[in-house]
């Protein structure tokens, strides 16, 4: 995922949701990161800054939190958090694995005044 593209959808749901409560300001933003989402976190708080200058969301905090990720075999059923670049089934070796968790991002919630 490209940090830029994700950085701008992040905006636009915030200045959409800033608008509907009235805000004068957004503070803080809430965002849900899975380990598997390959988003780098400096580099959304990079592309934020250069984005929202000139909006009401200039200076908002991004918070994230890390969804720590799990893949299960479809071989044997074995839900395993895989180690660096091993992605095999530590019960049975298969190599035949799904994501079951840590691929989302998602904003989670958008503090306003
Ligand atoms: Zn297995």
């Amino acid at each position: 995922m490209h940090e830029l593209a994700v950085t701008q959808s992040i905006l636009d749901i915030a200045l959409r949701h800033a608008q509907e409560a009235d805000a004068k300001r957004i503070t803080s933003i809430n965002l849900v990161v899975g380990e598997f989402a390959s988003i780098v976190d400096d580099s959304v708080q990079f592309y934020w800054d250069l984005l929202a200058e000139d909006t009401i969301a200039k200076g908002a905090q991004l918070r994230f939190e890390r969804i720590v990720g799990e893949m299960t075999c479809t071989h044997c059923q074995n839900s395993f958090h895989p180690q660096e670049l091993d992605f095999a089934c530590p019960n049975c070796g298969s190599q035949f694995v799904q994501i079951t968790k840590g691929d989302e991002f998602r904003v989670d919630s958008i503090d306003v005044e």
